[in-house]
């Protein structure tokens, strides 16, 4: 599989919808930093005061990268289908967004 098939954003794991303020949940505001956010999370399933609830987490580009390099680091560590010789669609798709050229 390409990696490009794979939206390295949807891997990355957001704080709980429960705990942001309204601006963070709407995605006006970067979902970690608070500050204005430029890039697009995918839309997430949370649970709200016992309520599911549907949002679209957004970003600051720092947020995104430093977040993937983090969220990579710890992938590459932990899944099984990723070797010193091999990676995973998941992995290339990670480092593609952490580590920029
Ligand atoms: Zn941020
Ligand atoms: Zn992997």
């Amino acid at each position: 599989m390409h990696p490009g098939f794979v939206r390295a954003p949807e891997l990355l794991p957001t704080p709980k919808a429960a705990d942001l303020p309204a601006e963070r949940l709407t995605g006006e505001r970067c979902v970690w930093c608070g500050k204005t956010a430029t890039e697009a999370l995918s839309a997430r399933i949370s649970v709200v005061k016992g309520e599911l609830m549907r949002w679209e987490p957004r970003s600051c580009s720092y947020c995104l990268c430093h977040e993937a390099k983090r969220v990579y680091t710890i992938h590459i560590g932990v899944c099984a289908r990723c070797t010193h010789r091999d990676y995973c669609p998941d992995s290339r798709a990670l480092y593609e967004l952490g580590f920029p050229k």
